[in-house]
């Protein structure tokens, strides 16, 4: 599994995955790509991680394996950066998932926190979910599925491959989610095998 490693809390997915008995390979150019399932855009600064993306030439070489069907699950700056529309924001970005989303939206008093998320299709515990001066989705397009909501605001998403969240399931102890995302690389593993075999 590709993690983006520019900047941000890069390890945290490494140490989840490793609880799946998944390899993790760092992208930082694009012959990093090369072979990988999936790819993971962690949270940190996504100004900051946008620029890098431009500079290593990786905006275009991540937007372009999107394109060919590649997995990508972003968590918060992650999401951000995945995000098609940004609100107030013309910084850099890949823009390959059809949501709107609003910056540092949970406002100041709540900086960071804690909440129970209800993600049904991972079971019935809620995901821990943790908020660290967390973007949320304002609109979604049509090919978007909402899956979960925190007061109200759309937390979670889903379109095809591409996966994103609001919060850090990789600061947890609970790997649903990155599972979750696993199995979506492994269906398009076998998409892929599938067309070039007829
Ligand atoms: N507020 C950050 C941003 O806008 C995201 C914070 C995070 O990833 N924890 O990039």
């Amino acid at each position: 599994m590709g993690v983006l490693a520019l900047q941000g809390a890069y390890a945290a997915h490494r140490a989840m995955l490793e609880t799946l008995h998944v390899e993790t390979r760092w992208v930082r150019e694009p012959s990093d790509l090369n072979g990988v399932v999936g790819l993971i855009i962690p949270g940190g600064e996504s100004t900051t991680i946008g620029k890098l993306l431009v500079r290593e030439g990786l905006d275009v070489a991540i937007r372009e394996a999107v394109h060919d069907g590649l997995p990508v699950f972003g968590t918060c700056a992650g999401m951000i950066l995945m995000a098609s529309r940004i609100v107030g924001s013309e910084q850099p970005r890949l823009g390959v998932l059809d949501v709107t989303v609003a910056r540092n939206a949970f406002g100041r008093q709540v900086d960071s926190f804690e909440a129970n998320i209800d993600i049904r299709r991972y079971g019935a515990t809620p995901i821990r979910g943790v908020f660290i001066r967390a973007p949320y989705v304002v609109d979604v397009g049509p090919g978007v599925q909402v899956l979960a909501r925190y007061n109200e605001r759309v937390v979670a998403v889903q379109q095809n491959r591409l996966l994103a969240a609001a919060f850090h399931p990789e600061l947890t102890t609970d790997n649903r989610m990155h599972r979750a995302f696993l199995d979506v690389c492994l269906g398009a593993q076998r998409d892929r095998n599938g067309s070039t075999d007829g």
